[in-house]
């Protein structure tokens, strides 16, 4: 198949999230499956600099915005066989420090942005060679492709339109914009009971109603979405879209993620010989100034700080398992009032507690190959990458049952003869603790402990086998298409 996606972020170039992840890895994933792949994303501060190979592509956009016109560059990288990536050169819109915001601060001109993006993509999707048959877009940033894909057929002679798939990648993030944003669209105003919500423009609407078919990153996040309770004010919509809305997990890049020949580790290892994970235990706590204890268990958090993560719980859950001989170390960023808490609790422990803040990803990698346990107490979560992570690395997933962790982490109670990691259920320190202390009693076996790791290691999340899904998926949209 012929096949473009859309995404604000994509891994290498640029990331904040899973989002990032999921369409970098996918893309790779299915131009190796033999298909063609397109995938567009914005030219942001520094990618030119980092991959000197992206190139110049003579081709001027020049699109409508409201009243102006705006005009763009395009930029072009193949770094395999079948996979392009192009970039949308606009520096007034994506020149910038950060993607979406700057020191937790929106910018203003979002909805401007990541219209004319949007516009950009359907350009391409019109006019590139590869001719798409399917265009893959995702969240609320290119929420409105589906919608300009129609306008475009109304207004002029389409051959090959191509279906469009919606992939969901956070709810709670919906792109809400005041009404007088819709004029940026330059669209039939017959347009706007599709955009609108509660009296304002909410692009994760827009996906959702008019995608061909839509997606999400886990199948039981595609369940609890169609509750209130997950629904974040649109669960009415998925219900009436059910039958085209599925649940694909998220795979894993096991390219970069790795415990042998990763650059990112000093100490190899694997699920026949383990010893390298203790030195890399070893040089993570020296790193962090932590006292290198092979016996202290050490429990790990890399994560955005915000309360979707469970943050809170798991500061008031550290604050009591501190007490115990017990490590923890926290990698993250996000909500400054989170960020004050860790390096608080960090001062008051210093012996036992590390914080880093920033985002730093191959401190994340050896945190996840020096820890013993990974901690991930989220209210929802879509699929969630670092428990998939922390599996492969031998470090066992503490998780709340929720989305892709209740998804991707088998609990004793569930499977008593493979588990791979610790459930908790009620959204509370105390589960949390509770679950923390079970660790606490893995860890004092040393059978169990390596039982438990073994069995994490085992599990295979590649996205060869998630490619097969999409394809699935990219069938019936092209039928409904
Ligand atoms: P979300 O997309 O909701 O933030 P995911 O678990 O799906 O959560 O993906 C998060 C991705 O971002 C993972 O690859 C994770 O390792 C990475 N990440 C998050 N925070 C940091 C950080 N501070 N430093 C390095 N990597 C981080």
């Amino acid at each position: 198949m012929r096949i473009l996606f859309a995404s604000s972020e994509v891994h290498p170039f640029s990331k904040t999230g899973g989002l990032a992840d999921m369409v970098g890895a996918l893309a790779k994933a299915a131009a190796r499956a033999g298909h063609e792949v397109g995938v567009v994303s914005p030219l942001y501060r520094g990618i030119r600099e980092r991959f000197p190979a992206v190139r110049r592509v003579e081709w001027h956009l020049e699109l409508p915005l409201g009243g102006q016109r705006v005009g763009g560059e395009l930029w072009a990288f193949s770094p395999e066989s079948r996979l392009t990536f192009y970039f949308v050169g606009q520096p007034g819109f994506f020149d910038r420090n950060g993607l979406y915001n700057e020191r937790g601060v929106d910018y203003g001109d979002n909805a401007e942005r990541f219209f004319f993006f949007s516009k950009a993509v359907v350009h391409l999707a019109r006019y590139l060679p590869l001719q798409p048959e399917i265009l893959h877009v995702n969240d609320w940033q290119t929420g409105v492709v589906p919608l300009l894909v129609r306008h475009q057929q109304q207004v002029e002679a389409w051959s090959t339109v191509p279906a469009v798939v919606f992939t969901i990648h956070n709810l709670a993030y919906q792109g809400w914009f005041a009404p007088q944003k819709f004029e940026l669209l330059n669209v039939s105003p017959a347009f706007w009971s599709d955009v609108e919500h509660h009296g304002g423009l909410n692009c994760m609407k827009v996906g959702i109603a008019l995608a061909d078919v839509l997606t999400t990153v886990s199948p039981r996040y595609a369940r609890e979405v169609l509750t209130p309770e997950y629904g974040e004010g649109l669960d009415w919509l998925l219900r009436q879209r059910q039958a085209r809305f599925f649940g694909i997990l998220n795979g894993v890049d096991y390219d970069e993620w790795k415990t042998t020949d990763n650059p990112h580790l000093k100490y190899p290892y694997s699920i026949r010989n383990l010893s390298g994970k203790a030195r890399n235990k070893a040089a993570l706590q020296e790193e962090l100034g932590l006292p290198v204890r092979p016996n202290a268990p050490l429990f790990a958090t890399i994560s955005r700080l915000t309360e979707q993560k469970g943050i809170s719980i798991e500061l008031a859950a550290l604050e009591e398992m501190l007490h115990s001989d017990i490590q923890f170390v926290l990698l993250g960023s996000g909500e400054p009032h989170f960020e004050r808490a860790f390096l608080e609790l960090a001062a008051r422990f210093p012996q036992k507690a590390a914080v880093r803040l920033g985002y730093d990803t191959p401190l994340s990698h050896r945190i996840e190959a020096g820890s013993d346990f990974y901690l991930m107490p989220s209210k929802f979560e879509p699929c969630g990458l670092n428990q998939m992570f922390s599996l492969r690395y031998g470090t066992i997933p503490i998780v709340r049952a929720v989305g892709g962790l209740a998804d991707t982490v088998v609990d004793a109670a569930e499977n008593p003869t493979c588990p791979t990691g610790i459930k908790f259920h009620s959204f509370s320190a105390a589960a949390l603790v509770k679950a923390m202390r079970k660790a606490l009693a893995i860890f004092a076996d040393p059978n169990l402990l390596m039982f438990y790791r073994r069995n994490g290691m085992r599990m295979d999340f590649s996205w060869e086998r998630t490619v097969r899904e999409y394809e699935a998926v990219y069938s019936k949209a092209k039928e409904h298409g």
